[in-house]
């Protein structure tokens, strides 16, 4: 099977995780601090914060933003899950803003007339969580305009987008943003095994999401509340959790890191040869960009019964393609609380239409032919 996407490891990630669990910290030791660094150097940006997956990376921001119940949160309805759950776990009610017909980004005229409508209503939210959909940046100047005037926060969720880059600058940078979460899971631009991160300039709220990513505990006599009572004293003075990374998984991330410009160069050729070889299909392809991280190279079918057939076909010439994603208000979950089809038309009409083909940093050129010529005998059937 040809996996729609795959982790690349070498000898110089496995020598790296190795040397790390041959010394003496394996968590809470010197690495996970450098990997912050040297991400944060890679995207331009004050600090890092890493985390034990990307899902609590959005919990935290959430939290450090103080997010709370009452308040409202709006995402995108093509996303995984976790982009609308974190504002759930603070007590949020979350909300959508459908989605762009050419960038499958969060629709800024969608949201200029959302925003419209709340104000009227009383109902604007209190953070906004774009989503740079399959690792193209959304356009986050327009978005942060939109939204100053009524002093709404900014997450960016660049879960796909690592390695991406967005007027000049790393996605990541927080230019127009609060913060920005990347998850390091396999499928992602690199990885650690599980593994999330936060990236802010704001070197506050980075205080804050350490000490919610430790239960809240400091350990640091400047900042205690009481009066120390000896060297063991440490103080839980907010409830946090247990989100730590261990120093084997910062060693990958970091020895991945130096590996993560030759992914994405990767990833963009092969979008570009997808592109070239698919130019006479009528299907339509996803927009050229010399910017994405290309997380995922998704092709939209003419209909919901050509994208089964497709799906089926290439399924059982064990090419692994697949759909991202279901909209996340058509899940059980959500249309118990309220939403239901027809919510989001142009996020539904993307979904019943949309393929996800094998994309990764070493996927062959022959097996890419193998894909095509068989995608090309699916579409005409
Ligand atoms: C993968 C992903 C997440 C969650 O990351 P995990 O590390 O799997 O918890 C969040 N948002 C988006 C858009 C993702 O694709």
């Amino acid at each position: 099977m040809i996996p729609y996407s795959r982790q690349s490891i070498n000898a110089d990630d496995i020598a790296a995780v190795v040397a790390a669990l041959n010394s003496d910290f394996i968590t809470q030791g010197a690495l996970v601090p450098a990997f912050e660094r040297a991400i944060a150097d890679y995207c331009k940006v004050a600090d890092a914060v890493a985390v034990a997956n990307g899902t609590a990376a959005l919990h935290l921001a959430c939290l450090a933003l103080k997010i709370t119940t009452g308040d409202i949160v709006w995402t995108s309805p093509i996303s995984f899950v976790a982009s609308a759950n974190c504002a759930r776990y603070c007590g949020a009610a979350v909300d959508f803003v459908d989605i762009d017909e050419e960038t499958q980004n969060m629709s800024l005229l969608e949201l200029q007339k959302k925003l419209n409508s709340a104000k009227k209503q009383n109902t604007l939210p209190v953070a906004i969580i774009p989503v740079h959909f399959a690792g193209r940046s959304c356009a986050m100047q327009e978005i942060k305009n939109l939204i100053q005037p009524y002093g709404i926060k900014l997450i960016e969720d660049a879960a796909h987008a690592l390695g991406g880059q967005y007027q000049g600058l790393p996605i990541g940078c927080c230019q127009h943003s609060d913060c920005c979460i990347f998850s390091l899971h396999p499928l992602k631009s690199i990885t650690t095994g599980e593994g999330g991160l936060i990236l802010t300039n704001d070197l506050e709220l980075s205080k804050t999401l350490r000490l919610l990513r430790n239960h809240g505990i400091t350990r640091n006599n400047s900042e205690f509340e009481y009066d120390s009572a000896g060297g063991w004293y440490y103080e839980q003075q907010q409830l946090g959790f247990n989100y730590r990374i261990t120093e084997i998984q910062a060693a990958l991330g970091l020895s991945q890191l130096t590996r993560l410009n030759e992914f994405i160069a990767k990833r963009r050729n092969l979008a570009m040869r997808y592109d070239a070889l698919l130019a006479h299909l009528p299907i339509k392809k996803p927009l050229p960009s010399e910017n994405s991280a290309w997380h995922l190279y998704i092709i939209e079918l003419k209909n919901a019964a050509k994208r089964q057939q497709v799906y089926s076909a290439l399924r059982q010439a064990k090419i692994g393609v697949n759909v991202h994603y279901i909209p996340v208000h058509l899940q059980p979950d959500y249309q118990r609380l309220g939403f239901k089809l027809g919510d989001f038309p142009q996020a539904e009409s993307y979904y019943g239409n949309a393929l996800s083909l094998p994309l990764f940093p070493d996927l062959t050129e022959s097996e890419q032919f193998y894909v095509v010529s068989e995608l090309q005998r699916a579409a005409v059937l």
